[in-house]
């Protein structure tokens, strides 16, 4: 984790990886992963994650975000590497 880096798209600064978990109704979470600029708080969404129960069972949805950043396209490219 200590490599990543996405400078922000509106100072430069190097921006930190947030991970954040949201709880919902019926035990669903939503993981947020997204890049924060630690000085002016600028934030860029990565990825959202959904993570429910269905009859029983646990299911992870992928939702991502549509934003026309070029800032997106690091995070795109890590997507891929998968
Ligand atoms: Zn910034």
């Amino acid at each position: 984790m200590a490599e990543e880096g996405v400078p922000c798209p509106r100072c430069g600064v190097k921006m930190e990886y947030w991970v954040e978990i949201e709880l919902g109704e019926n035990g669903q979470r939503r993981i947020k992963y997204y890049y924060r600029c630690p000085r002016c708080g600028y934030r860029v969404s990565d990825a959202v994650l959904v993570v429910k129960r269905v009859d029983g069972r646990i299911v992870v949805e992928r939702e991502e975000y549509r934003q026309p950043l070029s800032s997106r396209v690091g995070a795109v490219k890590r997507a891929r590497g998968r």
